[in-house]
């Protein structure tokens, strides 16, 4: 095949629908030749996730539930006699109770942090290790995080500080990899009507303030997603590690709200 990613083959995990950022991201890649296998959360995902698959040709099929050691084992086993090899892996897998997604942070119970800290950055060193393994120079990993590890941010409370966790490390296993020729890197995407996404206290208050006073005055696509991972997953980003590249229609830089955005 032809395109950017052509001869490249790679892991994408975290796709439960046609919404997910991951489906975003794996229509880029497969346009551009890129050859993919994905994993998915519990048989429960698996009729979702085998026809979305499917229309991007025959990709190799996972079950993973990044909690478990033994799963990623397994996940990773999998890949590797499937292929000896991989050029890329996304970690697009994000996980907080969303009765603590609303609220004060303050009330964030031990048991809810401890899970979402694993979940939504353990996992993701969890993966890194084990895709490192079967990666070579030329090689690329990437996840997905959020404005509100930097800023607060209206209910992402526990999740927001998960993310910041997870920032902080994909600049330490940029250093670890970076040794060897691989590169790691994440998108702060803004705010994109997803399943997660649905668990966020007054989601569609914050999709709409987000439209209404970034630069852009509207919100990121699924997409737009898909072609920033492209850069980052390709060669075109080869010089580019330990980034946290912004595609949020320019949110980030936003200090007040604008004079000329209407009042919601
Ligand atoms: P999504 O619901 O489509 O994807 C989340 C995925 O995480 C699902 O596929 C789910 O099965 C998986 N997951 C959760 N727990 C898991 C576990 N234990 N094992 C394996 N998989 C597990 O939603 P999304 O918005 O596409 O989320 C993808 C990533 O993007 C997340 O890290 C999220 O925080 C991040 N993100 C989302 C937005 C947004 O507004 N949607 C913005 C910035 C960052």
């Amino acid at each position: 095949s032809t395109g950017l990613m052509a001869g490249k083959r790679g892991l994408i995990m975290g796709l439960a629908n046609d919404k997910s950022i991951a489906w975003g991201i794996a229509q880029a890649l497969a346009a551009q030749g890129a050859e993919l296998a994905f994993s998915y959360q519990g048989e429960a995902l698996k009729k979702r996730v085998e026809p979305l698959a499917a229309s991007l040709g025959k990709p190799q099929l996972f079950e993973c539930d990044v909690a478990s050691e033994e799963s990623l084992d397994a996940l990773f086993d999998g890949v590797k006699a499937e292929w000896g090899t991989i050029d890329f892996v996304v970690h697009a897998i994000g996980f907080s109770d969303k009765n603590e997604l609303r609220g004060r942070y303050a009330d964030t119970s031990r048991a809810n942090f401890l899970t979402s800290m694993d979940i939504s950055v353990y996992s993701f060193t969890a993966v890194a290790r084990r895709a490192g393994a079967l990666m070579g120079p030329g090689g690329a990993m990437l996840t997905l995080t959020y404005y509100g590890a930097e800023k607060v941010m209206p209910h992402y409370n526990v999740m927001g500080v998960a993310k910041a966790a997870l920032e902080a490390s994909v600049k330490y296993l940029a250093e670890d990899f970076g040794r060897d020729g691989i590169r790691v890197n994440a998108i702060s995407a803004g705010p994109i009507k997803t399943l997660a996404a649905s668990g966020i206290g007054d989601f569609r208050y914050i999709l709409k303030w987000n439209e209404l006073n970034s630069p852009l005055r509207r919100n990121v696509t699924q997409e737009e997603v898909g072609k920033a991972a492209l850069y980052l997953l390709s060669d075109l980003g080869s010089g580019t590690t330990g980034e946290n590249l912004h595609v949020d229609c320019g949110y980030h830089v936003v200090g007040m709200k604008a004079i000329d955005a209407p009042d919601i």
